[in-house]
């Protein structure tokens, strides 16, 4: 028995959520981060909250999160709670923000987007001051050392922090970033359980680390696979970027589940979405995506 069946269902204590930025519509790989999310929360007895990820204003589109949520409740994914929005909770990135200068793990940096990317990851140019006047944008201090984490899904990860470099908490025109407002918000929140797309799973060892530097709990994490087009090189026009029909919400759910390894019955495309995930969430096995990095969608 895999360490996954051996854990045992019912964890009273399960906070999971789903954090989507509203910069565009749900699409089937959004939509497959939102239901293994909310299905592992409900299979584990656990709470399921929704995190509006809206800080970078100049990628929100307006009435973006107002549909998600509409699309959330017509494919039967209901929160618990209220919806958090960050762009209404700065004041405790702030506070974060502090503690990290206080404790000398962050720094000014001044480089330009040209100095950095010639570079890959952060070497650290500014790390005894920065080199330029006029706006700065702030960095947390990496420690040179691995990080390791078991994945629920990928399974054992370790990365070099770092080769990774220090990452900015706060942006030269003043917004908050991701790494720093997704673990304030996971730790006050009393997130346990993060479910979320592979493709974040290379900003989880900076997570970790802000986590332990603020004092922060670290959440258990599950990386799903990443949705992929169908053919390489249709962007655009692929299934993944199309946004998604309600109308149609039984079958997509269906289509992501399979795609989750769940192997749902064909007969379940025709019932409703809240007793497909019902079906799902007694179902549920997330060994069938052991190690899985990407699936390819139909
Ligand atoms: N807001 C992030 C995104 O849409 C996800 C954050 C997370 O799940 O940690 O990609």
């Amino acid at each position: 028995m895999s360490a996954e069946s051996a854990a045992g269902a019912f964890q009273p204590n399960y906070v999971g959520r789903f954090a989507p930025s509203p910069t565009g519509s749900l699409h089937l790989g959004s939509l497959l981060a939102a239901v293994g999310s909310f299905v592992d929360a409900r299979h584990h007895g656990g709470r399921w909250l929704v995190r509006m990820e809206d800080l970078d204003t100049a990628r929100v589109v307006p009435g973006c999160a107002d549909e998600m949520l509409r699309a959330l409740e017509a494919f039967g994914l209901h929160w618990d709670g209220a919806i958090e929005y960050q762009s209404t909770r700065k004041h405790h990135y702030l506070e974060a923000l502090t503690r990290l200068s206080e404790r000398n793990l962050s720094y000014r940096c001044s480089c330009t987007r040209a100095e950095r990317s010639a570079q890959g990851g952060y070497p650290g140019t500014c790390r005894s001051g920065a080199r330029l006047t006029g706006p700065t944008a702030t960095r947390f201090r990496v420690a040179d050392e691995p990080v390791r984490f078991a994945d629920r899904v990928q399974g054992e990860c370790v990365f070099d922090l770092r080769q990774l470099g220090d990452v900015v908490v706060r942006r030269r025109d003043g917004t908050f970033a991701y790494q720093l407002a997704v673990v304030v918000d996971d730790g006050l929140q009393g997130v346990t359980d993060v479910v979320r797309g592979a493709d974040l799973l290379d900003n989880t060892p900076w997570q970790l680390a802000l986590q332990r530097a603020l004092d922060l709990p670290t959440p258990r994490y599950a990386h799903l696979p990443l949705v992929v087009e169908p053919r390489a090189g249709k962007l655009a026009k692929s299934r993944r970027s199309l946004p998604l029909v309600p109308a149609h919400a039984s079958v997509l759910l269906h289509e992501v589940l399979t795609l989750l390894g769940q192997a749902p019955t064909a007969e379940l495309k025709s019932e409703l979405p809240e007793r497909i995930l019902a079906w799902a969430t007694g179902h549920w096995n997330l060994d069938a995506v052991a190690g899985i990095r990407e699936v390819r969608a139909p």
